[in-house]
């Protein structure tokens, strides 16, 4: 898939807007994110084109990810964090605000350190039929 001219990952991969970079291939290109949510907050993206996972076919999303063991791993080497947390924002919804797919890879050092997910339960809400319900029903749509 081609570059798309009105992306801003697209033009850091093709050099017209500058970035931190910590890796490229020929597949992936990994650099700063310029918020620094943690220090070493870093974007692992495709060359391809592609909006978010929706659009993302098992060879992007193979090449993608096989990429990400070894920049963590760097990460850690480099900073020592306690963590990292892997996400990729997807839909407006979800806080996605750039339509070219991306992993962060936010380093994680304290409960302070500037990233603060809520993870709220809902086990109570559920019964075991719902599960087999739900989980049917994504099963026949794979
Ligand atoms: P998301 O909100 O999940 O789509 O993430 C997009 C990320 O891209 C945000 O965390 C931004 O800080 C980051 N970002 C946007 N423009 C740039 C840029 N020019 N260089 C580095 N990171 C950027
Ligand atoms: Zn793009």
């Amino acid at each position: 898939m081609s570059a798309n001219e009105d992306c801003i990952f697209c033009k850091i991969i093709d050099g017209e807007i500058p970035s931190a970079k910590v890796y490229e291939d020929e597949d992936v290109y990994a650099f700063l994110d310029i918020s620094q949510v943690t220090k070493g907050h870093t974007l692992v993206i495709p060359k391809a084109h592609v909006k978010n996972i929706y659009q993302t076919d098992e060879d992007i999303a193979s090449q993608l990810f096989a990429r990400v063991p070894k920049i963590c791993q760097a990460i850690e080497k480099s900073f020592k964090p306690k963590g990292i947390n892997i996400l990729s924002n997807t839909g407006e919804l979800a806080g996605q605000s750039v339509f070219h797919l991306h992993l962060h890879l936010i380093p994680r050092y304290d409960q302070t350190d500037g990233f603060n997910p809520k993870w709220v339960t809902h086990n109570d809400d559920y019964s075991s039929e719902d599960l087999a319900e739900i989980a049917n029903l994504i099963s026949q749509n794979i």
